[in-house]
């Protein structure tokens, strides 16, 4: 079914940039929301709308795509709505509340995080122009009374522009319904609160009709914190919340991978390593809710415990560097540096190095070789929505397969129970799960991926889309219930 269709998000599926003439160029951004959304905009003939980077100015055109490979490509310059906003702006809203105060609340990091009034204001009135503009793309549906109109808001970033918006549509007399989907955990609301605006960004979100997480823990924390913080009525088991004249509907949609993309990749990937040892693997943006620190002192702990093992693996990570404006991010990488430089100054030896290090971006397809080639996937984030890393892990397990260690303080690991579940902020733990994934037979490893990856087949990312559109079809029939 075609249905009228406004995509919200942060950045738009791509980046623009001038080239030599001055002319604005779209840059492709990859990922896993422009993935899964850029085929749903170019299907559904929606719209977009987001911010194109610093770049884009208020006289500029949006370029057409010149690029048939991106995933972009169909989406055309009539169906994007920008964003501008000034380098001040930008940096109070995105580096200040986005990066500074909610990535470390939502995170259940609360000591990192900061709260200032003048960043606060920023977010909102950032909110404020998603809002109205997204208004104006909602005003160009065909048809303004058709209950199938959809608006799809992405994420931390956007958090209180719903109520915002259906405050205008409602107004205007405009059906539409609002839909939200959080890419990050929602914590406790013992947490949440410690947010001087957590009534502020509550109230935002249940403007939404639907407002979907990754797993039921962050479902249950959100609807408990409209509970407790607003006093809303809340239906835990039909997971409905009731709050002034609004109903909105909660659901846990786990997101998945494009599967088949990456077990078909892994069949054709370059070999990357040429190692005679064993690798340990592991991948991530170089953010501190990754636990790289916490991994390589486990790591470290591997060797100093398991004496026998040296010289026979190899911990290989690649980081991605990430927010490079935000003071934290620089000084792990500093950090992660250190670490690593320490500890193989203290193991290696004149045939061996115990780590190596990549700090650089590595495409998707490349990565499957990575992943496929690796013996053990090490993946131990304190915190992490969902982790797409551990999911892509398993499905490149072609052949002889590796094992997956994951930590259970990530979406992914609510439910890969057959991978080895480990808690990362304990070293000697790190260290006995690579033991045991290191002398783990075939038969075992074989058996424990195959019901990983019976399971991420299943639970794709198209998956996803069938059932977030499942559960936004639904909405008018849980309301009535209520009613
Ligand atoms: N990724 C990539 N190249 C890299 C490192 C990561 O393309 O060098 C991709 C990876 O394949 C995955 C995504 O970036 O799809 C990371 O998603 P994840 O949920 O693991 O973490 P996030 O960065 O979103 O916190």
């Amino acid at each position: 079914m075609k249905r009228s269709l406004v995509v919200v998000s942060n950045r738009l599926p791509f980046v623009i940039s001038t080239n030599e003439n001055g002319d604005p160029v779209r840059k492709n951004s990859a990922g896993g929301l422009v993935t899964a959304l850029a085929p749903l905009v170019i299907k559904n003939d929606g719209y977009w709308v987001g911010w194109a980077g610093n770049d884009l100015t208020e006289n500029m055109q949006i370029p057409e795509s010149d690029d048939p490979t991106a995933i972009a490509h169909g989406i055309k310059s009539s169906q994007i709505i920008p964003i501008y906003l000034s380098k001040e702006t930008f940096d109070l809203y995105y580096n200040g509340v986005c990066n500074g105060t909610l990535w470390p609340l939502m995170h259940s990091l609360p000591t990192l995080a900061v709260f200032r009034g003048d960043q606060w204001s920023a977010y909102v009135a950032v909110n404020e122009l998603f809002s109205n503009s997204t208004f104006e793309a909602v005003k160009k549906f065909d048809n303004l009374d058709e209950k199938s109109n959809l608006v799809w808001i992405q994420d931390y970033q956007l958090m209180v522009m719903p109520m915002m918006l259906r405050n205008l549509l409602d107004e205007a007399h405009i059906t539409c319904k609002l839909a939200f989907f959080l890419h990050i955990p929602f914590p406790s609301w013992d947490i949440f609160r410690l947010n001087p605006w957590a009534n502020e960004i509550l109230l935002g979100l249940l403007g939404c009709d639907l407002i979907a997480f990754h797993t039921n823990t962050y479902a249950s924390n959100f609807i408990e914190c409209c509970f407790y913080i607003l006093g809303a009525r809340v239906d835990r088991k039909e997971m409905i919340i009731e709050y002034g004249n609004k109903t909105s509907v909660v659901r846990a949609l786990p997101i998945g991978i494009p599967y088949d993309w990456f077990e078909k990749n892994a069949r054709i990937a370059p070999k990357p390593f040429n190692f005679k040892e064993k690798v340990i693997f592991g991948v991530d943006r170089l953010d501190y809710t990754k636990g790289i620190i916490q991994r390589v002192r486990g790591y470290e702990r591997f060797l100093e415990k398991y004496p026998d093992c040296r010289e026979k693996v190899v911990f290989f990570q690649v980081a991605v560097p990430s927010r490079t404006d935000v003071e934290d991010y620089r000084n792990l990488k500093d950090e992660l540096e250190r670490e690593i430089g320490r500890i193989s100054g203290r193991f290696a030896t004149a045939e061996w190095t115990p780590i190596k290090y990549i700090c650089n971006n590595i495409s998707q397809f490349d990565l499957a070789g990575y992943y496929r080639d690796a013996r053990i996937g090490l993946i131990t984030p304190v915190r992490d929505g969902m982790n797409l890393v551990a999911k892509e892990y398993v499905a490149c397990q072609i052949d002889d397969p590796g094992v997956l260690i994951i930590s259970p303080f990530t979406g992914a690991g609510e439910t890969m129970n057959e991978a080895l579940l480990v808690n990362p902020l304990e070293q000697d733990l790190i260290a006995d799960a690579i033991k045991t994934a290191y002398d783990m037979k075939y038969y075992e490893r074989k058996l424990r991926m195959n019901a990983l990856q019976t399971r991420e087949r299943l639970f794709n990312l198209d998956t996803w889309l069938e059932s977030f559109f499942d559960a936004v079809d639904m909405i008018d029939n849980f309301k009535k219930m209520k009613s």
